[in-house]
């Protein structure tokens, strides 16, 4: 059981990444540096993969900060790619553990064919660079935009997307993540809480954003993350509207990827908008009155 000092509310930050995805600090580091900022409950959400969760727990015992083992799931939806986190998983969950491998599979292929086509654009030599800024288990796009960066193609990673990863530029591939359905059911049968990540991001009209609450909801997903580091406080007002539309309990996280290219420091957040029912709401280790709800 870990209590709190009850005068003071609990920090809540349910999105994150360590080097075993695309973010910059080890797992034990991560989360030392989220005790430093005050966070009492983080989940470490690495994409695909939870090969980290080991290490950040042994971690957080030690400074009686709550790990939530997670994940951040890559799905193809409607020919879009969508994120869905998962919180509380099971990491030893066969089913999870089968699909998350087909995953980074894909990832692996889609690394090497990255490389090829920048190649063909007149960038050599970048599935190798890329490889040396991935320390964990898989290859994203963030470490070819490393790569890009250090080998002056662009100012920032920010810059590399736009020019060199997206839809339409020459190192894009599209994604052939898993389905919808799919990625809930593999968080479901771990135990966990299937939760859409950053929903404002997707850019979707409201009319596909409701397809995709509907199907979600239909495939047992349960949450909405309303407060993201990448959102706007207007997007959460939005989305915090959505979740109880719907009902969805509702999120919060950083989406931290380190120090110097994040969106926003570990549990630095706005507040969940009080008609929100946050997912903590029954997590038995806290008490509930502790929450960082308005
Ligand atoms: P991947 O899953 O390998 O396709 O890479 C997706 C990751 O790339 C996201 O989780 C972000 O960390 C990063 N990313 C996506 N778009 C951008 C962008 N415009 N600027 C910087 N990082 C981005
Ligand atoms: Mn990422
Ligand atoms: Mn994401
Ligand atoms: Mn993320």
């Amino acid at each position: 059981m870990i209590r709190y000092n009850t005068r003071m509310s609990a920090i809540f930050d349910l999105h994150s990444h360590s080097t075993v995805s695309d973010g910059s600090l080890s797992p034990a580091d991560l989360v030392t540096r989220a005790a430093s900022f005050g966070v009492n409950a983080l989940a470490l959400t690495d994409h695909d993969s939870t090969s980290g969760i080991q290490s950040a727990e042994e971690t957080a015992m030690g400074l009686g900060l709550m790990l939530i083992p997670g994940v951040e799931i890559s799905v193809t939806w409607s020919k879009q790619v969508v994120h869905i986190v998962g919180l509380n998983i099971n990491v030893a969950c066969p089913e999870l553990q089968q699909g998350l491998s087909k995953l980074r599979e894909y990832r692996a292929w889609r690394a090497e064919e990255i490389g090829r086509r920048l190649d063909a654009a007149g960038i050599p030599g970048a599935y190798e660079g890329a490889c040396e800024f991935a320390k964990g288990d898989l290859i994203g796009r963030t470490h070819f935009a490393h790569f890009l960066v250090k080998g002056g193609y662009a100012k920032d990673t920010r810059k590399v997307f736009k020019h060199f990863l997206v839809s339409g530029k020459p190192g894009h591939v599209s994604g052939e993540w898993a389905d919808l359905s799919e990625a809930v059911g593999w968080i479901t049968a771990a135990g966990g809480q299937a939760v859409i990540a950053h929903p404002a991001r997707y850019r979707m009209t409201r009319t596909k954003l409701r397809r995709l609450f509907a199907e979600f909801s239909e495939a047992g997903g349960v949450g909405l993350e309303v407060v993201s580091g990448s959102h706007s406080r207007d997007e959460g007002f939005t989305m915090a509207r959505h979740a109880s539309d719907w009902d969805f309990l509702s999120s919060a996280g950083s989406d931290f990827h380190g120090p110097e290219h994040s969106w926003t420091e570990l549990g630095r957040l706005d507040p969940l908008p009080e008609q929100c029912v946050p997912i903590w709401h029954d997590w038995s280790v806290l008490d509930p009155s502790l929450s960082n709800t308005a």
